[in-house]
């Protein structure tokens, strides 16, 4: 589970997260959506300190995650995947390397153990042929199925996804949302931030809609886009339906 208690942050004097309250169980698959600038981004990378947290508490699986750094860092990062818009894949890393790495460094994975189950996670994500291309040879769609395939590799139990789709070409959207579904029948749980309002609604359990760096509602997606009861959500709603 991930629990936000009163969670702030703060940039300078710049409050864009308010004292958030929220928590996701094992299993749920939660999309986040707001307005631009509303703190989406920020939200996310706090759970695996991407940012910092200024005040407030974030629990993982019952454990406050505060300051922590080096060897205990690094172990909840390996519990909590994270998918980027722009697919941060290293670019002179072939498929096969970008997700090897995260097994042999982190996880002391030998190569061939690592290259194996990297094998597995590729094809997990229909690119069983493509292990050996870099990212410059791939597709957008592709490129971001490796991504979610390296955030697989260490099988977090939580994965979150920053607007995985926003950087694609509408043809290649469809392919990384049909992973992510796979995925969220998989039984791990899942925090997405997306603009994409099929997803949402289909795929998620619950949406969670933030402005101001506020919760402004969470509800059932049924709900949510039948009757949002939040006159910002119901402006927001108007504008991207
Ligand atoms: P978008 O939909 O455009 O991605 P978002 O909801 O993800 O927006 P955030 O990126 O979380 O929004 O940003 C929330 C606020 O925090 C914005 O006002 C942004 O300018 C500010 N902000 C984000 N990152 C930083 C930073 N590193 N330093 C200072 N301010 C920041
Ligand atoms: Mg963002």
């Amino acid at each position: 589970s991930v629990e936000f208690r009163d969670a702030t942050k703060r940039y300078g004097d710049n409050r864009v997260l308010n004292g958030i309250n929220l928590r996701v169980n094992p299993g749920e698959v939660v999309a986040i959506l707001g307005p631009s600038g509303s703190g989406k981004s920020t939200l996310i990378r706090l759970i695996n300190q991407l940012e910092p947290l200024s005040e407030g508490e974030i629990y993982i699986d019952g454990k406050p995650t505060r300051g922590l750094s080096g060897r205990a860092l690094r172990a909840l990062r390996s519990r909590v995947g994270f998918v980027f818009q722009q697919f941060n894949l290293y670019a002179h890393l072939t498929a096969l390397e970008n997700v090897t790495l995260a097994l042999t460094h982190v996880h002391g994975l030998k190569p061939q153990a690592a290259t194996a189950r990297a094998l597995g996670l590729l094809a997990q994500v229909g690119l069983q042929d493509k292990a050996g291309e870099l990212p410059a040879q791939l597709s957008g769609g592709q490129q971001q199925r490796v991504a979610i395939a390296r955030a697989l590799a260490s099988e977090p139990q939580i994965i979150l996804f920053d607007e995985p789709t926003s950087a694609l070409d509408p043809e290649m959207i469809g392919e990384v949302l049909f992973v992510m579904k796979t995925l969220a029948h998989s039984g791990i749980t899942m925090i997405v931030v997306t603009h994409e309002m099929q997803f949402a609604r289909e795929i998620a359990d619950r949406v969670v809609f933030i402005d101001g760096g506020e919760i402004l509602e969470q509800a059932p997606p049924q709900q949510f886009f039948s009757a949002p009861a939040h006159p910002r959500a119901q402006r927001f709603l108007q504008k991207v339906l």
